[in-house]
């Protein structure tokens, strides 16, 4: 294990460690001083520039590590030049090369922007492909979290790939530009209470909390953190440390910009797709996650991975929407396939969680608290009407209360369930 001291010997570290780049006859161009130092040692064929300019002149490299360039804040305001930025990475690298980019950003809008622009740019590649790159993630540096508490130095972590054509669109952008768009999330925020993009908000997500008997030594992965308000109730709450993954790059950058302004350096936060972070096996004391995993296509993958995760007597807290016993409507079907979510029943998840190993499982049918608190939540609606087309408008306020009924609707029909998942690995 290699130690870390510094951001930059964290960012050379990366193409070790994570991106298990073991090969010392692997060809990286690095643009920053210590960083190309570090990366020197390590590998036999390393190519320095003080720019990105500077590295025209360099091509089928397996990494290029573009130490601080988005300090340059004019660079990733100014598309063209972003744009340019990124061809240039990208033509500079083998199919399958890493580029890692990182630079203090100006606030957590530029983090969300600079991941659409990396996650979506396409190019033409050499026979008729199309190339761009498949992100990876974006992510704190955890040395500069501990020792500056600077949550806006970021490192994005993406890998050269071929795509179908220019327009194929990915997971994270259907999420950031559909139910996640920076307006409907700061509508749900309104509904659900400061911090939280789920049912009951603070108050409901304690109630889950308490179950786990946290303690300031302990480490919790919170898959799909949305704003970072649970991340940052347990840190505040309990003193634990808490690392938040989330998808979508909108729903990150309001959780930086909170971060900053709290200072409490027992968070830190990902933009990553949970099917594809890595962890070191039995990181964490605690997985937990809040009405995300419906998005997941595979739950079998992803019970797997926090398996591995977890240490040993490790323990998983979930709220998930499940399929009902009842028979489906059409409506209920068409909501499931509008919003791309991944239902099981109850019983499919005891199957998927003890095939792979946990000794406890209970997975419990908790509706009836997502009844009430959604009921809370109309009342909420119908009481505050005019405050909430004010600060949105009246076509989301019939949209959402339309979309509350529904969900209720499909409780009473027994085609949702709430589902609570508690595990804890052997
Ligand atoms: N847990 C948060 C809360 O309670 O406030 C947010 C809940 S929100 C309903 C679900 C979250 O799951 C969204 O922020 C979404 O972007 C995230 N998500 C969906 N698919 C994901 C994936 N594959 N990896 C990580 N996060 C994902």
């Amino acid at each position: 294990m290699t130690t870390t001291t510094t951001v930059d010997s964290e960012l050379a570290n990366i193409l070790y460690d994570r991106l298990h780049l073991h090969s010392s006859d692997a060809h990286i161009a690095v643009v920053g001083d210590e960083a190309f130092a570090i990366c020197d040692k390590k590998y036999h064929n390393v190519s320095h520039s003080d720019t990105v300019g500077g590295l025209s002149s360099y091509e089928h490299c397996d990494a290029i590590l573009a130490a601080n360039v988005l300090n340059d804040h004019d660079l990733y305001k100014d598309n063209s030049r972003l744009n340019s930025l990124i061809r240039s990475l990208l033509h500079r690298l083998l199919d399958g090369g890493f580029a890692v980019v990182s630079g203090t950003v100006e606030d957590g809008q530029a983090v969300a922007r600079l991941t659409h622009f990396f996650d979506v740019f396409r190019s033409d590649g050499e026979h008729d492909t199309t190339i761009g790159f498949e992100f990876i993630e974006a992510r704190n540096l955890s040395t500069e979290v501990q020792q500056h508490q600077n949550w806006l130095r970021m490192v994005w972590v993406l890998r050269r790939t071929q795509f179908e054509s220019h327009h194929e669109k990915t997971f994270r952008d259907f999420l950031d530009n559909h139910q996640y768009k920076g307006s409907c999330v700061d509508a749900y925020e309104w509904i659900f209470g400061p911090g939280f993009i789920s049912p009951g908000g603070a108050k409901e997500n304690l109630h889950y909390l308490e179950k786990l008997q946290i303690n300031s030594n302990q480490r919790m992965l919170d898959i799909g953190v949305g704003i970072g308000g649970s991340a940052m109730q347990v840190a505040q709450t309990y003193g634990a440390e808490v690392v938040g993954i989330d998808l979508s790059s909108n729903m990150i950058a309001v959780a930086l910009d909170r971060a900053q302004k709290v200072k409490n350096t027992k968070v830190s936060f990902v933009i990553t797709d949970v099917l594809k972070v890595e962890f070191a096996a039995a990181s964490f004391d605690f997985v937990y996650s809040r009405d995300c995993i419906h998005h997941i296509p595979d739950s079998k993958k992803l019970f797997g991975r926090i398996y591995q995760w977890l240490k040993p007597h490790g323990k998983v807290m979930i709220t998930v929407y499940s399929q009902g016993p009842g028979v489906l409507s059409e409506k209920f079907k068409n909501y499931v396939k509008e919003f791309q979510y991944n239902f099981h029943t109850l019983q499919e998840y005891t199957t998927i969680l003890k095939g792979i190993g946990f000794g406890v499982v209970a997975v419990d049918d908790v509706s009836d608290r997502l009844k009430a608190t959604l009921q809370n939540e109309i009342d909420k609606f119908e009481q505050q009407k005019d405050e909430f087309i004010s600060k949105f408008s009246e076509e989301k306020y019939n949209v959402e209360l339309t979309g509350w009924h529904s969900k209720i609707g499909y409780i009473n029909e027994k085609n949702l369930v709430w589902a609570q998942i508690y595990a804890v690995k052997s």
